[in-house]
Protein backbone atom coordinates (compact mmCIF):
# COMPACT_ATOMS: atom_id res chain seq x y z
CA UNK A 1 0.00 0.00 0.00
CA UNK A 2 1.00 3.08 -1.02
CA UNK A 3 2.10 5.36 2.08
CA UNK A 4 1.06 8.84 2.05
CA UNK A 5 2.82 11.64 4.39
CA UNK A 6 0.55 14.48 5.52
CA UNK A 7 1.89 17.68 5.82
CA UNK A 8 0.99 20.49 7.72
CA UNK A 9 -0.07 23.88 6.26
CA UNK A 10 3.37 26.46 5.94
CA UNK A 11 3.60 29.23 8.24
CA UNK A 12 3.55 33.18 7.29
CA UNK A 13 5.46 34.54 10.64
CA UNK A 14 5.93 33.51 14.22
CA UNK A 15 7.08 34.93 17.24
CA UNK A 16 7.89 33.81 21.21
CA UNK A 17 6.91 36.12 23.69
CA UNK A 18 6.38 36.01 27.95
CA UNK A 19 3.40 34.82 28.90
CA UNK A 20 1.12 33.23 31.57
CA UNK A 21 0.51 29.60 31.28
CA UNK A 22 -1.08 27.54 34.06
CA UNK A 23 -0.96 30.23 36.68
CA UNK A 24 3.15 30.68 36.32
CA UNK A 25 5.00 32.86 34.20
CA UNK A 26 6.08 31.17 30.86
CA UNK A 27 6.43 31.80 26.77
CA UNK A 28 4.11 31.49 24.16
CA UNK A 29 5.47 30.55 20.82
CA UNK A 30 2.65 32.02 18.00
CA UNK A 31 2.15 30.77 14.69
CA UNK A 32 0.39 32.40 11.94
CA UNK A 33 -0.95 29.50 9.82
CA UNK A 34 -1.15 29.70 6.15
CA UNK A 35 -4.53 28.87 4.88
CA UNK A 36 -5.23 27.06 1.91
CA UNK A 37 -7.72 30.27 1.17
CA UNK A 38 -8.95 33.65 2.47
CA UNK A 39 -10.68 33.72 5.29
CA UNK A 40 -13.88 31.56 4.56
CA UNK A 41 -16.37 34.27 5.97
CA UNK A 42 -14.91 37.19 4.46
CA UNK A 43 -14.85 35.94 0.90
CA UNK A 44 -19.06 35.04 1.46
CA UNK A 45 -19.97 38.09 3.28
CA UNK A 46 -17.24 40.83 3.03
CA UNK A 47 -14.41 40.80 5.75
CA UNK A 48 -14.58 42.54 9.21
CA UNK A 49 -14.77 46.16 8.99
CA UNK A 50 -10.72 46.75 9.53
CA UNK A 51 -9.31 43.79 9.33
CA UNK A 52 -5.86 44.04 7.83
CA UNK A 53 -5.44 40.23 7.78
CA UNK A 54 -8.03 38.18 5.91
CA UNK A 55 -6.27 37.69 2.30
CA UNK A 56 -2.67 38.16 3.79
CA UNK A 57 -2.27 34.22 4.21
CA UNK A 58 -2.24 32.25 0.79
CA UNK A 59 -0.03 34.93 -1.00
CA UNK A 60 2.74 34.63 1.61
CA UNK A 61 4.98 31.72 0.83
CA UNK A 62 5.94 31.41 4.43
CA UNK A 63 8.15 28.37 5.71
CA UNK A 64 7.52 24.73 6.75
CA UNK A 65 5.58 24.48 9.90
CA UNK A 66 8.28 22.07 10.59
CA UNK A 67 10.66 24.84 10.38
CA UNK A 68 9.30 27.30 11.92
CA UNK A 69 8.44 25.12 15.21
CA UNK A 70 12.23 24.49 15.59
CA UNK A 71 13.34 28.73 14.92
CA UNK A 72 11.07 30.02 17.34
CA UNK A 73 11.31 26.86 19.54
CA UNK A 74 8.55 26.25 22.49
CA UNK A 75 9.53 26.53 26.30
CA UNK A 76 9.13 23.69 28.21
CA UNK A 77 5.47 24.37 29.98
CA UNK A 78 4.78 26.85 27.89
CA UNK A 79 1.66 27.45 25.10
CA UNK A 80 1.77 26.86 21.26
CA UNK A 81 -0.46 29.45 19.65
CA UNK A 82 -1.97 28.26 15.92
CA UNK A 83 -3.45 31.52 14.60
CA UNK A 84 -4.72 32.73 11.21
CA UNK A 85 -6.34 34.96 8.82
CA UNK A 86 -9.67 33.05 9.60
CA UNK A 87 -10.07 29.94 11.58
CA UNK A 88 -7.83 27.34 12.48
CA UNK A 89 -10.93 24.83 12.20
CA UNK A 90 -12.16 26.02 8.97
CA UNK A 91 -11.62 22.62 6.61
CA UNK A 92 -11.88 25.14 3.78
CA UNK A 93 -8.97 26.86 4.93
CA UNK A 94 -7.15 24.05 6.32
CA UNK A 95 -7.67 20.69 5.19
CA UNK A 96 -8.53 18.55 8.03
CA UNK A 97 -5.77 16.45 6.81
CA UNK A 98 -3.28 19.21 7.46
CA UNK A 99 -4.87 19.92 10.36
CA UNK A 100 -4.37 16.53 11.93
CA UNK A 101 -0.43 16.84 10.64
CA UNK A 102 0.24 20.34 12.35
CA UNK A 103 -1.58 18.66 15.66
CA UNK A 104 0.90 15.63 15.54
CA UNK A 105 3.68 17.99 15.58
CA UNK A 106 2.56 19.92 18.65
CA UNK A 107 1.39 17.21 20.28
CA UNK A 108 5.02 15.93 20.45
CA UNK A 109 6.33 19.56 21.90
CA UNK A 110 7.15 19.99 25.45
CA UNK A 111 4.10 22.38 25.64
CA UNK A 112 1.66 22.32 28.48
CA UNK A 113 -1.33 24.32 26.21
CA UNK A 114 -1.79 24.63 22.71
CA UNK A 115 -4.28 27.45 21.82
CA UNK A 116 -6.01 27.51 18.75
CA UNK A 117 -8.09 30.16 17.01
CA UNK A 118 -11.92 29.85 15.39
CA UNK A 119 -14.71 31.56 14.76
CA UNK A 120 -17.89 29.80 16.51
CA UNK A 121 -19.36 28.33 13.92
CA UNK A 122 -16.01 25.89 13.59
CA UNK A 123 -15.58 25.03 16.80
CA UNK A 124 -17.75 21.70 17.28
CA UNK A 125 -17.38 19.20 19.63
CA UNK A 126 -15.98 16.36 17.03
CA UNK A 127 -13.11 19.09 16.24
CA UNK A 128 -12.45 19.23 19.60
CA UNK A 129 -12.40 15.67 20.67
CA UNK A 130 -9.40 15.42 17.28
CA UNK A 131 -7.70 17.94 18.61
CA UNK A 132 -7.56 16.85 22.20
CA UNK A 133 -6.68 13.23 20.91
CA UNK A 134 -3.58 14.49 18.97
CA UNK A 135 -2.85 17.03 21.94
CA UNK A 136 -2.42 14.17 24.66
CA UNK A 137 -2.39 15.70 27.85
CA UNK A 138 -1.57 18.77 26.81
CA UNK A 139 -4.44 21.64 27.79
CA UNK A 140 -6.55 22.91 24.69
CA UNK A 141 -7.63 26.25 24.87
CA UNK A 142 -10.08 27.72 21.98
CA UNK A 143 -10.17 31.71 21.12
CA UNK A 144 -12.36 33.79 19.43
CA UNK A 145 -12.06 37.06 18.41
CA UNK A 146 -15.54 38.42 20.35
CA UNK A 147 -13.93 41.68 19.88
CA UNK A 148 -16.99 43.15 22.56
CA UNK A 149 -19.94 42.11 24.25
CA UNK A 150 -21.63 44.59 22.82
CA UNK A 151 -24.31 43.13 19.89
CA UNK A 152 -24.60 46.25 18.17
CA UNK A 153 -20.82 47.04 18.01
CA UNK A 154 -19.94 43.50 16.73
CA UNK A 155 -22.94 43.81 14.50
CA UNK A 156 -21.35 47.41 13.08
CA UNK A 157 -18.11 45.67 12.77
CA UNK A 158 -19.41 42.88 10.67
CA UNK A 159 -18.45 40.24 12.47
CA UNK A 160 -21.38 37.99 11.48
CA UNK A 161 -22.37 36.53 15.20
CA UNK A 162 -24.18 37.24 18.37
CA UNK A 163 -22.78 37.01 22.19
CA UNK A 164 -25.39 33.72 22.24
CA UNK A 165 -23.48 32.27 19.35
CA UNK A 166 -20.51 33.25 21.41
CA UNK A 167 -22.37 31.63 24.01
CA UNK A 168 -22.65 28.53 22.72
CA UNK A 169 -19.54 28.47 21.70
CA UNK A 170 -18.34 28.46 24.78
CA UNK A 171 -20.17 25.77 26.19
CA UNK A 172 -19.43 23.44 23.36
CA UNK A 173 -15.68 24.17 24.04
CA UNK A 174 -16.07 23.48 28.01
CA UNK A 175 -18.20 20.45 27.33
CA UNK A 176 -15.41 19.06 25.32
CA UNK A 177 -12.92 19.68 28.26
CA UNK A 178 -11.24 22.65 26.59
CA UNK A 179 -10.86 26.08 27.77
CA UNK A 180 -12.74 29.06 26.13
CA UNK A 181 -10.30 32.15 25.75
CA UNK A 182 -12.30 36.01 24.32
CA UNK A 183 -10.60 38.21 22.42
CA UNK A 184 -11.30 41.89 23.20
CA UNK A 185 -10.77 44.55 21.07
CA UNK A 186 -9.47 47.73 22.19
CA UNK A 187 -9.54 50.66 20.20
CA UNK A 188 -12.11 50.60 17.14
CA UNK A 189 -11.22 53.70 15.27
CA UNK A 190 -14.80 55.15 15.26
CA UNK A 191 -14.81 55.01 18.77
CA UNK A 192 -13.58 57.54 21.46
CA UNK A 193 -11.21 57.00 24.07
CA UNK A 194 -13.85 56.69 26.82
CA UNK A 195 -15.92 54.81 24.65
CA UNK A 196 -13.34 52.26 24.27
CA UNK A 197 -12.88 51.87 27.77
CA UNK A 198 -16.33 51.78 28.47
CA UNK A 199 -16.92 49.09 25.97
CA UNK A 200 -13.83 46.84 26.99
CA UNK A 201 -14.97 46.83 30.60
CA UNK A 202 -18.69 46.36 29.52
CA UNK A 203 -17.30 43.59 27.85
CA UNK A 204 -15.06 41.79 30.67
CA UNK A 205 -17.92 42.21 33.50
CA UNK A 206 -20.48 40.17 30.87
CA UNK A 207 -17.18 37.60 30.30
CA UNK A 208 -16.60 37.51 34.44
CA UNK A 209 -20.41 36.59 34.86
CA UNK A 210 -20.71 34.06 32.10
CA UNK A 211 -17.30 32.54 33.76
CA UNK A 212 -18.91 32.89 37.01
CA UNK A 213 -22.37 31.40 35.89
CA UNK A 214 -20.97 28.74 34.18
CA UNK A 215 -18.31 28.16 37.34
CA UNK A 216 -15.40 27.86 34.20
CA UNK A 217 -12.32 29.77 33.37
CA UNK A 218 -12.25 32.29 31.19
CA UNK A 219 -8.83 34.35 29.43
CA UNK A 220 -9.30 37.26 27.99
CA UNK A 221 -6.95 38.97 25.33
CA UNK A 222 -6.78 42.61 25.18
CA UNK A 223 -5.90 43.30 21.06
CA UNK A 224 -4.83 45.92 20.11
CA UNK A 225 -4.78 46.42 16.49
CA UNK A 226 -7.13 45.26 13.53
CA UNK A 227 -7.42 47.89 11.07
CA UNK A 228 -6.48 48.31 7.86
CA UNK A 229 -5.71 52.32 8.42
CA UNK A 230 -2.74 53.91 8.81
CA UNK A 231 -1.23 53.59 12.11
CA UNK A 232 -1.97 57.83 12.45
CA UNK A 233 -5.57 57.71 12.67
CA UNK A 234 -5.07 55.18 15.87
CA UNK A 235 -3.41 58.14 18.28
CA UNK A 236 -4.96 56.40 21.28
CA UNK A 237 -3.87 53.08 20.90
CA UNK A 238 -0.78 55.21 23.09
CA UNK A 239 0.50 52.34 25.78
CA UNK A 240 -0.53 54.35 28.67
CA UNK A 241 -4.19 53.85 27.55
CA UNK A 242 -4.16 50.54 26.98
CA UNK A 243 -1.93 49.85 30.36
CA UNK A 244 -5.07 51.56 32.12
CA UNK A 245 -7.61 49.47 30.32
CA UNK A 246 -5.82 46.46 31.65
CA UNK A 247 -5.61 47.42 35.23
CA UNK A 248 -9.07 48.19 34.93
CA UNK A 249 -10.05 44.73 34.05
CA UNK A 250 -8.08 43.09 36.55
CA UNK A 251 -8.88 45.11 39.01
CA UNK A 252 -12.43 45.21 38.57
CA UNK A 253 -13.11 41.42 37.34
CA UNK A 254 -9.92 39.24 38.67
CA UNK A 255 -9.68 37.82 34.84
CA UNK A 256 -6.79 36.91 33.61
CA UNK A 257 -5.72 39.37 30.60
CA UNK A 258 -3.34 39.33 28.25
CA UNK A 259 -2.04 42.01 25.98
CA UNK A 260 -1.64 41.24 22.94
CA UNK A 261 1.70 42.83 21.47
CA UNK A 262 2.23 41.17 18.08
CA UNK A 263 0.51 42.96 14.68
CA UNK A 264 1.57 39.10 13.35
CA UNK A 265 4.78 40.84 11.19
CA UNK A 266 2.87 43.23 9.16
CA UNK A 267 3.63 46.37 10.72
CA UNK A 268 5.19 48.07 13.84
CA UNK A 269 2.96 47.17 16.73
CA UNK A 270 1.61 50.52 18.35
CA UNK A 271 2.66 49.62 21.82
CA UNK A 272 6.20 48.63 20.75
CA UNK A 273 7.69 51.27 23.11
CA UNK A 274 5.94 49.54 26.39
CA UNK A 275 6.78 46.35 25.24
CA UNK A 276 9.51 44.95 28.08
CA UNK A 277 6.93 46.03 30.38
CA UNK A 278 3.53 44.50 29.02
CA UNK A 279 5.93 41.44 28.35
CA UNK A 280 6.04 41.45 32.35
CA UNK A 281 2.69 41.98 32.92
CA UNK A 282 1.61 39.44 30.28
CA UNK A 283 3.84 36.39 32.15
CA UNK A 284 2.95 37.53 35.51
CA UNK A 285 -0.42 39.79 35.89
CA UNK A 286 1.28 42.10 38.26
CA UNK A 287 0.02 45.57 37.46
CA UNK A 288 2.96 47.32 39.02
CA UNK A 289 4.42 46.84 35.25
CA UNK A 290 1.31 48.48 34.08
CA UNK A 291 1.42 51.56 36.63
CA UNK A 292 5.12 51.92 35.05
CA UNK A 293 4.05 52.69 32.11
CA UNK A 294 1.74 54.70 33.01
CA UNK A 295 3.96 56.54 35.40
CA UNK A 296 6.87 56.48 32.43
CA UNK A 297 5.30 59.58 30.64
S1 LIG B 1 -11.50 39.35 11.54
FE1 LIG B 1 -11.15 37.16 11.24
S2 LIG B 1 -13.17 36.38 10.58
FE2 LIG B 1 -13.21 38.61 10.26
S3 LIG B 1 -12.55 38.91 8.12
FE3 LIG B 1 -10.75 39.10 9.42
S4 LIG B 1 -9.81 37.05 9.40
FE4 LIG B 1 -11.96 36.84 8.71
Amino acid sequence: MMHITLKPPRVAYSERNPARVDAKPSERSMFVVIGRTSCSYAIKNNPCRFCAFWDKSPKIEGIAFEDALAKVGVAKGGRIELVGSGSIFDEEQIPLTQLCAMLKLVGRTDAHSVLVESRPEYITAEKIKLARRFLGSKTLEIAIGLETANDSLRFMLNKGFSIWDFHNAVSTIVDAGAIPVAYLLAGIPTMSDYETQCDILESAFTLSLLQKKLGISIRLAIQTFFTSLSLSSLAYLVPEFVAQLAIDVVQKTGMEVFVAPSSEGLTTHPLNSARAQFDLFNATQDILYLIRIKGSK
